[in-house]
């Protein structure tokens, strides 16, 4: 799915989901968060992938 987002709303989204640059946008868009007309671009926003907080390390068990 792409959305036009602002910048703010980017990296807020960014947090929780996958967000890519889908299109570079030059002028300003209405933001589909924030509702706010601003400078932004379109991306594409998928779901991120379930990193698990335990980094399973290969511990080289001796
Ligand atoms: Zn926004």
């Amino acid at each position: 799915m792409t959305k036009l987002l602002c910048v703010p709303c980017s990296i807020k989204l960014g947090e929780t989901k996958d967000v890519k640059l889908a299109r570079h946008h030059r002028d300003k868009i209405t933001c589909s968060e924030c509702g706010r007309r601003r400078y932004g671009n379109e991306y594409e926003i998928s779901r991120k992938k379930s990193n698990k907080k335990r980094t399973t390390k290969t511990k080289t068990e001796e």
